[in-house]
């Protein structure tokens, strides 16, 4: 079921996630969605950028508003994650793997970022703004040289790219919808989707800690909060939470 949400269409926009902010600031309802046809500051962790040319991706930014406790708000991207595989999956009929923890592959490239942003009113959680970009089709003269090795896209640009936004758009809402209205159920009900579609299990990986170190280790598992148990080179085993550690497919 699709939830009943309202559309803030836009041709361009600094950052779609910025107007859901703007509208949760001044009283909007959740299922609030912002879109834009390019931002101009796209952003990423990290204020990375997120390249959202005009006319190829869908950037898209929904208000929730959702009764968990801060600490879970990490499962808000790990649902949207898999939901945007699933829809993506269903729509352009391809294989769609998940790169702990918010980034969505289709044969190897970042399809699809995905950027989380919360605000606490004292210690709850007040709102947060759900903000996902996917590449639809390579850009006309590609993506720019500084992610032209990682960054791909979910079709190859023959088709109706307005359809298929709107398409893609609906869809991902669709998947997203009953895993959101879940969020305080335990065990995760779809942890087990998400971690099926993990690429990084049981596979060496690089890990670049916040403060530029690089490890080498293979994770193993996925725990309950969506950590990841790795284990690292010399034995030792951790669990790694997300926003502490980048992974870097060896
Ligand atoms: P990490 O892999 O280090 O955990 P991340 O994948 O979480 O980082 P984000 O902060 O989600 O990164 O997104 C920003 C990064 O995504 C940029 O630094 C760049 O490498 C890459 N990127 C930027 N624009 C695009 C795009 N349109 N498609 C694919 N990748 C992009």
């Amino acid at each position: 079921m699709i939830p009943k949400y309202t559309l803030y269409p836009y041709e361009t926009l600094p950052s779609t996630n910025d107007m859901a902010h703007t509208l949760a600031q001044t009283g909007a309802p959740e299922w609030s969605v912002v879109v834009a046809h390019t931002q101009t500051a796209g952003r990423g962790r990290l204020n990375r950028k997120f390249h959202s040319p005009r006319g190829t991706g869908l950037y898209m930014s929904v208000l929730l508003r959702p009764q968990i406790a801060p600490c879970d708000a990490l499962k808000i991207t790990t649902a949207a994650a898999v939901s945007v595989a699933e829809a993506v999956e269903r729509i352009f009929g391809v294989d769609v793997k998940i790169k702990w923890v918010n980034d969505v592959l289709v044969a190897g490239k970042k399809v699809c970022g995905i950027l989380t942003e919360s605000r606490l009113s004292g210690e709850a959680l007040d709102y947060a703004v759900l903000g996902i970009g996917v590449n639809l089709a390579t850009p006309s003269g590609d993506f720019p040289e500084e992610i032209r090795e990682i960054a791909g896209a979910v079709s190859d640009g023959t088709g109706d790219l307005g359809k298929m936004r709107t398409q893609l758009m609906e869809g991902i809402l669709e998947a997203f919808y009953p895993r959101y209205q879940n969020l305080n159920v335990k065990p995760c009900p779809f942890l087990e989707d998400y971690k099926a579609r993990l690429c990084c299990l049981n596979r060496p990986v690089h890990i670049l800690g916040e403060d530029g170190t690089l490890e080498k280790g293979t994770p193993v598992d996925l725990e309950p909060d969506f950590s990841l148990r790795i284990v690292m080179e010399d034995g030792q085993v951790k669990c790694l939470r997300a926003g502490e550690i980048s992974l870097r497919l060896s």
